[in-house]
């Protein structure tokens, strides 16, 4: 579990920094004249759609940390049952077992 831990960590820091990265790219938008079809109004579009990704995954990791906390880690939030551990190497910050991901999808 501490090295699941150290994963969930690991990588909230590098999603942190990722967002910060985006932040600053999306801050320069002003030096562009934007104009409908530039190529860096595209930019600007695509790095706010990603900045909604990586905060939500931010959240997915401060969540699964939150239940580490909790002791309610590696439950499946659908129907209860323990997360294979195969499945939480792979994906540390997920809420569901295999069967109810694959359920949802
Ligand atoms: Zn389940």
């Amino acid at each position: 579990m501490d090295q699941i831990k150290a994963k969930l960590l690991e990588e909230r820091e590098k999603v942190r920094e990722e967002l910060a990265r985006i932040e600053e790219a999306l801050q320069e938008r002003g030096e562009y004249g934007l104009g409908k079809g530039d190529p860096a109004v595209y930019q600007w579009e695509f790095n706010l759609a990603l900045r909604e990704q990586f905060k939500e995954h931010l959240q997915e990791i401060e969540e699964a940390l939150q239940r580490m906390e909790e002791g309610t880690y590696g439950i499946c939030e659908e129907c209860g049952k323990p997360i294979e551990i195969e499945r939480l190497e792979v994906l540390p910050f997920t809420s569901l077992c295999i069967a109810c991901a694959k359920r949802r999808q």
